[in-house]
């Protein structure tokens, strides 16, 4: 029980240290392994079955670690119990119960049906390899998307990689950018996780990110490096603009050299280039 209490402990203090998790800002959710699923056999629930929006039979009997609605990440590391919880979905996925946290009483992020759908995706697109899901609010990646103009998913995609020369080999198949839609809505949710099921990052306009991994490192790890290059950007940006960049040929070396799986369809080499 403490090791997976430790892994949220590390992730949830790395965001809010980096200034990601203001206030009640940022949630994660970690779909349990075989080895933390044991720790909740034969506990005796807290809760009773509270229906979801939808039924997600991809996630039945899954158990989950969430953050708690209203919660601070920042107060994880000292009080575990009250800000995190685990609740498991029945053998339908249409309805959650808790098995433990939340003290003394409190319910999942409000973004759950985000996590919840996208955990659906990544557990199907990763062969059951993928348990990590993490939405936050990194200054630099939220002001990129008032900064520049006619952004889509293509066009973000690119400018991060040229803005880090990291970026392709850390997210090669790119990151969905999700125009403005009401945050804890179905909505939001499904696009989120129609966006999961292509890609590892999806920008939410105007609010932040949200990404996902094998593990929380990993999911975090993608996220730093998206944000990190949104941040080169915005100092590119407020130098002058960039005087020279990456190039597709040399963005085409590196993905070969690392042996990344890019998205082709966000990268369009010039016909000089291939
Ligand atoms: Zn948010």
């Amino acid at each position: 029980m403490q090791k997976l209490i430790d892994e949220i402990k590390k992730t949830s203090g790395d965001m809010a240290r980096r200034g990601w998790a203001e206030s009640n800002g940022g949630n994660i959710s970690l779909r349990l392994n075989e080895e933390y699923h044991r720790y909740f056999d034969g506990i005796e629930p807290k809760s009773g079955w509270v229906n979801l929006p939808m039924e997600m039979p991809k996630i039945s009997g899954e158990r989950f670690l969430v953050t708690g609605t209203g919660r601070f990440l920042r107060n994880i590391e000292l009080f575990p119990e009250k800000n995190i919880g685990v609740i498991e979905i029945d053998g339908k996925g249409g309805a959650y119960q808790l098995l433990w946290g939340y003290e003394p009483k409190g319910a999942p992020t409000s973004e759950l049906p985000s996590h919840l759908l996208s955990h659906c995706q990544i557990k199907e697109k990763s062969g059951n390899g993928m348990f990590a899901f993490i939405h936050t609010h990194p200054n630099s990646i939220i002001a990129l998307t008032y900064a520049v103009a006619a952004l889509d998913t293509k066009n973000l995609t690119k400018l991060l990689w040229q803005s880090h020369a990291e970026c392709i080999v850390v997210f090669p198949q790119g990151v969905e950018f999700l125009p403005w839609v009401m945050a804890g809505s179905m909505d939001l949710g499904i696009a989120t996780a129609e966006a999961m099921s292509r890609r590892n990052l999806a920008v939410w306009q105007y609010h932040g990110i949200c990404g996902c991994g094998r593990n929380l490192d990993e999911a975090f790890g993608r996220i730093d490096v998206a944000e990190k290059a949104a941040d080169i950007c915005l100092r590119v940006m407020a130098a002058g603009g960039a005087k020279q960049t990456l190039t597709d040929q040399q963005l085409r070396e590196i993905a070969i050299n690392f042996n990344c799986h890019v998205d082709l369809r966000l990268f369009d080499f010039k016909q000089n280039e291939t």
